[in-house]
């Protein structure tokens, strides 16, 4: 049984009985059913039913946040803002799509010689609970898109959304068997990824998941892409633009209440305007509404679960206990967190080394840039680093010296469809969105005529 929770009441919402192997079967079955069809139908045909999708998305999008905050505790106006995103994704792949999948021709001895992208069949991707539908529509919306069909393990926290999102694509009048959600526990992902109609598969969740599941997709030699966890730097040099770094700063840390594998956990501060900087990003920070999530003003909402609430009390009271000072909350009632700043962190510490996976950042300063990059690197994730300064120059001579997937400057990281995302080291592999998202399951095949 899975149980779907209210954390912010703390109330159950529905129970879900998994499916049995033979349920399973019978949903691959569909899908491969279907994979055969649906490969044969053209751009415009998916662009079309992808169109449909984004307005389903924009038409029922009271239905889908409310789901998203019930379940998960995302403050409402955030999850109709993740509902948009869905939707814009949608329309980004219907438009481009065909373009970057279109055959590149090569010139060689041939008479003819080209690349062409075709789908590989059923993809399986396990999802997590804290972007639960932004996670699995920028899967689904380029892997349907070039051909494939998909088949949905999502978080066993979150499955009203896995429902909602099989929803979706059926109201949008996708084939059936276009795209599915299992109801199942982590322990049956083994034998989706074993089965031989699955051709691939994605994950985006922690690095002990992205092991298990790359494993095995390893030993049946199938494609996998891993987007995993993060322990992003802020980068805040002395030239900044203070009022603008610290406004970004606190929305890098503190939205989706500091669940997100691309937040900003670990600030680092030129020496010269740390203090400054921090005495402005404390008072914002202590301005940030706490409330019910369901509240349109409330911007922290509550942990998804208790249990992630406590593991990030552990990480910081370990690092206080390890000499870290508390400038700011530090506090745990249920799953909801205090918005909390340390600061005197040092590396050993749970909350410099860890991800923390809350609303809690670790400060840090610094003097010289080579002693930021040093820093920023000292991580076993590499999703990606901001880095605050006026002087492109500075920046241009940092940026690649960063072991990270992403750099965005005066930015936070964000994913933009139209841009790749997914990180190096222990953040995973692969990318997702953009032209390179879409090509990583397809069968890249060359072809030449003699
Ligand atoms: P999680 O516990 O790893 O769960 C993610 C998904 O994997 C869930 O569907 C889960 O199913 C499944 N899973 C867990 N253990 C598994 C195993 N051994 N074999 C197969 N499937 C397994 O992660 P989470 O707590 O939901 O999400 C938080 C983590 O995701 C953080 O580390 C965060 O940084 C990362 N994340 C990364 C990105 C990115 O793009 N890089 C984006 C968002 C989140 P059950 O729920 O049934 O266990």
């Amino acid at each position: 049984m899975m149980t779907s929770r209210n954390p912010y009441t703390g109330k159950e919402l529905k129970q879900f009985e998994e499916m049995t192997s033979k349920e399973v079967d019978q949903a691959l079955k569909t899908a491969e059913i279907t994979f055969q069809e649906w490969r044969k139908t053209s751009f415009r045909e998916r662009a079309d039913l992808m169109r449909k999708a984004a307005a389903e998305l924009r038409k029922n999008e009271t239905e889908y946040a409310e789901t998203i905050t019930q379940e998960m505790g995302k403050p409402i106006t955030q999850s109709y803002a993740e509902v948009e995103k869905c939707a814009w994704v949608c329309e980004y792949y219907a438009e481009n799509a065909e373009d970057h999948l279109s055959q590149d021709t090569i010139e060689t001895d041939a008479v003819k010689s080209y690349v062409s992208y075709e789908p590989l069949g059923i993809v399986l991707a396990v999802m997590p609970w804290n972007y639960p539908f932004w996670q699995v529509f920028r899967f689904a919306a380029p892997a349907l898109m070039a051909g494939n069909v998909g088949v949905l393990k999502h978080s066993s926290n979150t499955m009203m959304c896995g429902i909602n999102l099989q929803k979706i694509f059926e109201r949008a009048g996708f084939p059936k068997g276009c795209f599915q959600n299992l109801v199942i526990g982590s322990k049956k992902v083994e034998e989706v990824i074993r089965d031989k109609r699955v051709k691939a598969v994605t994950l985006t969740g922690s690095v002990g998941a992205g092991k298990s599941v790359a494993a095995t997709a390893g030993d049946e030699i199938k494609k996998s892409v891993l987007e995993l966890g993060g322990s992003n730097a802020l980068v805040v040099c002395e030239d900044a633009n203070i009022e603008e770094a610290v406004k970004i700063c606190v929305q890098a840390r503190y939205q989706n209440t500091g669940q997100s594998c691309i937040a900003g956990k670990r600030l680092l501060l030129q020496e010269s305007i740390a203090d400054q900087f921090l005495k402005k990003f404390r008072k914002k920070v202590q301005e940030l509404k706490s409330g019910d999530p369901m509240d349109e003003d409330t911007f922290i909402g509550v942990q998804a679960t208790v249990k992630l609430a406590e593991d990030l009390e552990k990480q910081v009271n370990q690092s206080v206990e390890a000499g870290a000072k508390i400038l700011l909350g530090g506090k745990r009632e249920g799953a909801y967190f205090e918005p909390t700043i340390l600061t005197e962190v040092t590396k050993d510490m749970p909350v410099w080394k860890e991800e923390t996976f809350g609303p809690a950042i670790a400060v840090m300063n610094f003097q010289t840039d080579q002693e930021a990059v040093a820093l920023v690197n000292d991580s076993e994730y590499g999703l990606g680093v901001s880095l605050f300064t006026e002087d492109f120059q500075r920046a241009k001579k940092m940026i690649p010296q960063f072991n990270e997937g992403a750099v965005f400057v005066n930015e936070l990281v964000k994913s933009d469809p139209r841009l790749p995302f997914g990180g190096t080291k222990n953040s995973g592999y692969g990318r997702e969105l953009s032209f390179h998202g879409i090509r990583e399951f397809v069968n890249i095949k060359t072809v030449y005529f003699n």
